[in-house]
C-alpha cells in the first residue's frame, strides 16, 4: 500500500467510524448472529494473491457489522461498559498510526514519561495520597496476577520465583466469594492453588468481608503453621456491587504484616467524585489498587491502572535483566514492563491524556454522577410495580431486581434477560444472589442520556408482561 492509499483509507475508515457510532440507537444492541454465521462467511484458508482494499472493505461492512454486540451503543446495559470516548479513540488512531512497542524508556520515552504523569494525574483525581506510584497495565486480571505474585513472593521472602513453592509451608490467601474470577485465576497461576484461596464470609449491606471472619482465618492458618501472604479486597464487586470495608480490612491484614490488593475495577472511575469515596474509606491502607479506566471512565479498551505503594517490590518480583534488554546508560529509569507480567506493551497513556483534557475531570464526574442518580431512579420505578422486587440496591450505578412470574423463579427470569436481549433496544445479564438468579442492571455508557433510560424501563416492563 503506497502512501496515498494509505491516506485514502485513513480518512475512510475514520469516516467510517463516526457514521457507525451515529447508528448505534437504530440496532439491536446484542448481535442478532447465530453461533457459525460469521465463519461461514470467512474464506478457509488464506488468499495466495493480494486483494484490493475495496473488496476486503466491502465484506468487513457486509460480515462484521452486524456480528456484533455493540459495546458503544449508548443502551448497553450489561455485564460493566467498555466505554471508548471519542476523544480516546482519536488517541488510539494515532497510537495505531505510530505503532510503538513501549516496554522500556529507550523504546518510547514520550510514552513512558506520559504513562507517569497521567498516573498520577489519576492518582489525584482518585483522591489517593502522594507515595502511590501506578503502571498501565493491559486488563484488570493481569494486575492482579501482579499483586498476588509479589504477595507469594514478599511471604516466602523472595525466593518463589527461584526455588518454587514446594519446599514452603502453603501460601494462604484471603477473599470473599464477591471478588471476581480474575482472582481465582491468579491464584491457579501462580502455583499457590484454589485450595489455598480461603473464602471469607460477608456481611451488611454491601456484602462486604466480615474483618473478624478475616481475622480469625488468618489465625488459624498460622497454628496449623501455614503462610499468610495477602488479602485481596473488592470495591464495586463484579456481580453485584459488593464493596469490603477497606479501612477495616487493612488494619488486620496489616497486624500480620499481609499485603493488600484491592480490586475495584469498575467502581474505582467513579472514585474522581468525593461522595463516592466513602465506599473505599482507609484506601490509603492498601499496598496495591488496580481500576479500569477502560470501563467507566472513556478509555478505549485496552487500559487498566495500578497503583502501587512500594512499586520496588513488583518489580523485584516480575523483572528480569538479559542483556538484549538492558539499557545502558539509563540506569535508574523506568522501564515499566518491569512492572508488568507482559513485555511488550502499548502506548496506552496517550487515550487517557486526550480523555482528561477533553473532556475536564469535572465533564467526567458529571457523566457518572447522572449515571449513578438515573440508575438510582429506574431502581425506584421497577420497585414501584408490583410484579418487580429490587434484590440488591444501587451500588453506584449497579443494581439487581427480578420480576415475579412464573412458577419457576430462576427459569422466568432467564427467559425474561434473553427476550429482552432478543427484543434489541437493551441489553442486560444476570447474576445469581445468594443462590437465586437475579437480572443485573447497570448505567455506564458513555453517550447515554436520561431518555436512554426511559427506554430502558419502557423495555423491561412492556418485555416481561408479555411473557406472562
Ligand atoms: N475485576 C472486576 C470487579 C471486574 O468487574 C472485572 C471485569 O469485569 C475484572 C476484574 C476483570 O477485568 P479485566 O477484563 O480488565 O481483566
Amino acid at each position: 500500500m503506497d502512501s496515498d492509499e494509505f491516506r485514502m483509507w485513513s480518512r475512510r475508515v475514520a469516516d467510517w467510524g463516526v457514521d457507525y457510532r451515529e447508528s448505534l440507537r437504530e440496532r439491536p444492541v446484542r448481535a442478532r448472529t447465530k453461533p457459525g454465521d460469521i465463519a461461514r462467511q470467512i474464506a478457509d484458508s488464506a488468499p495466495e494473491a493480494g486483494e484490493p482494499m475495496e473488496v476486503i472493505f466491502a465484506d468487513f461492512e457486509r460480515i462484521v457489522p452486524d456480528g456484533l454486540t455493540h459495546w458503544q451503543h449508548p443502551r448497553f446495559f450489561a455485564y460493566f461498559p467498555a466505554n471508548a470516548a471519542p476523544a480516546s479513540v482519536v488517541a488510539d488512531y494515532l497510537v495505531t498510526a505510530i505503532a510503538a512497542q513501549c516496554m522500556l524508556w529507550q523504546t518510547s520515552p514520550a510514552a513512558t514519561e506520559m504513562e507517569t504523569r497521567v498516573v498520577d494525574w489519576l492518582r489525584q483525581a482518585l483522591g489517593l495520597p502522594v507515595g502511590f506510584a501506578g503502571v498501565i497495565q493491559d486488563s484488570a486480571s493481569t494486575a492482579t496476577l501482579a499483586a498476588v505474585l509479589v504477595m507469594r513472593e514478599r511471604a516466602l521472602k523472595w525466593a518463589g520465583n527461584r526455588e518454587g513453592l514446594s519446599a514452603h509451608p502453603a501460601v494462604r490467601v484471603y477473599a470473599s466469594e464477591q471478588v471476581h474470577t480474575s482472582v481465582d485465576r491468579a491464584i491457579w497461576i501462580s502455583g499457590i492453588g484454589a485450595d489455598n484461596l480461603v473464602r471469607i464470609p460477608t456481611k451488611g449491606p454491601l456484602h462486604g468481608m466480615d474483618p473478624e471472619a478475616l481475622d480469625a482465618a488468618i489465625r488459624a492458618d498460622l497454628a496449623n503453621g501455614l503462610l499468610p501472604a495477602g488479602v485481596v479486597a473488592c470495591t464495586g464487586g463484579t456481580s453485584i456491587g459488593a464493596c469490603d470495608p477497606i479501612d477495616r480490612v487493612a488494619e488486620v491484614a496489616h497486624a500480620y504484616g499481609l499485603y493488600l490488593h484491592v480490586d475495584a475495577a469498575w467502581a474505582g472511575s467513579a472514585m474522581i467524585c468525593p461522595e463516592f469515596r466513602t465506599l473505599w474509606e482507609g484506601i490509603d491502607g492498601a499496598d496495591s489498587i488496580v481500576f479500569n479506566p477502560h470501563k467507566w471512565l472513556g478509555a478505549q479498551f485496552d487500559c487498566s491502572v495500578q497503583f502501587l505503594k512500594h512499586p520496588e517490590e513488583q518489580v523485584r518480583t516480575l523483572a528480569i535483566h538479559p542483556e538484549y534488554l538492558k539499557t545502558h546508560g539509563h540506569d535508574g529509569i523506568i522501564n515499566y514492563s518491569e512492572w508488568s507480567v507482559p513485555l511488550g506493551r502499548r502506548f496506552r497513556a496517550l487515550k487517557l491524556w486526550f480523555l482528561m483534557r477533553h473532556h475536564g475531570l469535572e465533564g467526567l464526574r458529571t457523566m457518572i454522577r447522572n449515571h449513578v442518580a438515573w440508575s438510582v431512579e429506574l431502581a425506584g420505578r421497577l420497585a414501584a410495580e408490583p410484579d418487580f422486587e429490587i434484590v440488591t440496591e444501587p451500588v453506584l450505578s449497579l443494581f439487581s431486581f427480578r420480576h415475579r412470574g412464573g412458577e419457576d423463579a430462576d427459569r422466568h427470569n432467564l427467559a425474561l434477560v434473553q427476550a429482552i436481549n432478543d427484543d434489541g433496544r437493551i441489553y442486560l445479564t444476570q447474576t445469581r444472589v445468594a443462590g437465586a438468579i437475579a437480572i443485573r442492571f447497570q448505567a455506564g455508557q458513555f453517550d447515554m442520556t436520561r431518555d436512554d433510560m426511559e427506554v430502558a424501563f419502557a423495555t423491561i416492563t412492556e418485555v416481561a408482561r408479555s411473557l406472562k
